[in-house]
């Protein structure tokens, strides 16, 4: 019989490039069919064939309290009964503005915009032209949105600027982008001794979630913020994915290192497009129309969009919620470990809030090389197993993976009783 995934991928690549509107979905690094999503409920969502998966993605990372949320559903029907966009403001983004500011003490003062990409783009545009430097330091394996001036790989030489990651991007763009190894604290420093004065911002993943999940250690992210304030750079926290999730005021509030700017997005729009930056009033004051630097948008604060991101707000402040969802993840993670210990695999986990790695590698890795250096082939033949068995995980190696609140102990031994047969092929 043939499967629906199958004919809507063919059909997809036909008029949409590779078949998908964002590059992980097509499968590439596992291999296969990409399932095509036709419903979602708590833990659980369907593909073209009416097949159940539990889903350990979560819209990378939005679905943080389950999917088709009623209270969340409810707040969308209203919202759009009353019309869905009017370029012009409304209370819902004063009231958003006003939870977030309470929930990441950091930012006093906040811009609404549609997507992560948008605001570390803005956050960048926003340092630059507070500090009136052009350079900015980012780490290699993290990832901040698409934006041309980002995508950069490290170049030849330890303290050279990078090179493009994708073609269509000039050099002369990425010429002011250095890009350092994260954890390590050495090369900051060394970086903020040869040019401290010409470094308008760091920017960084304060955990990283792009290169699997990889935790900062605390003394760089320290030495972060020590250089920063001395060569008077700005620290820019991208907590686009580690933001409420992680913690309810993000790994900043974990770490209890303070960053200059924020930049905020997917559990904030509660699965509809919100992203957001923010940070001390004094650097906000430069964005238009009070200050020079400009940044706009049609769809900015979308009151249908908010309305989602709000809803997920008051869910997620509910008693308990990240003791539960933090709980829920280490019993994922710690029974994987345990499955494949007794089959003899070298597997490892981490976990921090309702975020998580899986490493097919003895220990946790630390560092981008660490990471690449684990057994991806493992992983592969893993989540193809995994699949097959209905538990849905990141299609990538170097993908995090994210639990809900609603993915109780009975979803969590059903994923642990798939992974006894995924482990068993592996051994
Ligand atoms: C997802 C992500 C982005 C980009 O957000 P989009 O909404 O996909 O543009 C930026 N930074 C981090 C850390 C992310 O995880």
């Amino acid at each position: 019989m043939t499967s629906n995934n199958d004919i809507l991928f063919t059909r997809a690549q036909l008029t949409t490039p590779g078949g998908v509107n964002s590059p992980v979905r097509a499968f590439r690094s596992v291999g296969g069919t990409p399932r095509f999503i036709t419903r979602a409920e708590g833990p659980y969502f369907w593909d073209a064939d009416e097949r159940r998966y539990i889903d350990y993605i979560g819209s990378w990372g939005p679905a943080i309290v389950g999917h088709a949320h009623p209270a969340v559903v409810k707040a969308v029907q209203d919202a759009a009964a009353r019309g869905l966009s009017f370029g012009a403001p409304t209370e819902g983004e004063v009231l958003i503005a006003e939870e977030i500011c309470k929930l990441v003490p950091s930012i006093e003062q906040v811009r609404l915009v549609s997507s992560g990409t948008e605001a570390t783009m803005s956050a960048l545009r926003l340092a630059r032209g507070a500090t009136g430097r052009d350079k900015i330091v980012k780490f290699e394996g993290c990832y901040h949105g698409h934006a041309d001036s980002l995508l950069v790989k490290a170049g030849s030489g330890l303290l050279t600027f990078g090179n493009p990651t994708s073609s269509g991007v000039p050099a002369d763009f990425v010429k002011h982008t250095l890009v350092l190894d994260y954890n390590n604290v050495a090369q900051l420093e060394e970086a903020f001794n040869n040019m401290g004065d010409e470094i308008a911002c760091v920017i960084v993943e304060p955990v990283a979630g792009n290169m699997n999940l990889i935790r900062a250690t605390p003394e760089f992210l320290q030495a972060m913020r020590r250089l920063c304030t001395k060569h008077g750079a700005v620290l820019i926290f991208d907590e686009v994915m580690s933001g409420f999730r992680v913690a309810l005021g993000g790994a900043q509030a974990l770490y209890q290192v303070t960053p200059d700017i924020t930049a905020l997005g997917k559990v904030i729009g509660g699965g509809l497009p919100v992203a957001a930056f923010g940070g001390r009033a004094d650097l906000m004051q430069h964005m238009a129309p009070l200050g020079g630097v400009y940044q706009a948008g049609t769809l900015s604060g979308n009151p249908v969009a908010v309305a989602a991101g709000m809803t997920t707000l008051k869910l997620i402040q509910e008693a308990d919620f990240y003791q539960h969802l933090s709980a829920q993840t280490l019993k994922l993670t710690q029974g994987l470990t345990n499955v494949a210990a007794q089959a003899g695999v070298a597997f490892c986990a981490d976990a921090i809030g309702g975020m998580f790695g899986l490493y097919f590698s003895e220990k946790v890795p630390t560092t981008f090389a660490e990471m690449m250096a684990t057994d991806k082939e493992q992983f592969n033949v893993f989540f193809h197993a995994m699949l097959d068995a209905g538990v849905y995980l990141a299609p990538s190696a170097f993908e995090a993976g994210f639990v809900s609140a609603q993915h109780n102990d009975e979803v969590i031994a059903a994923t642990l009783a798939a992974a006894h047969g995924a482990f068993a092929k592996l051994a």
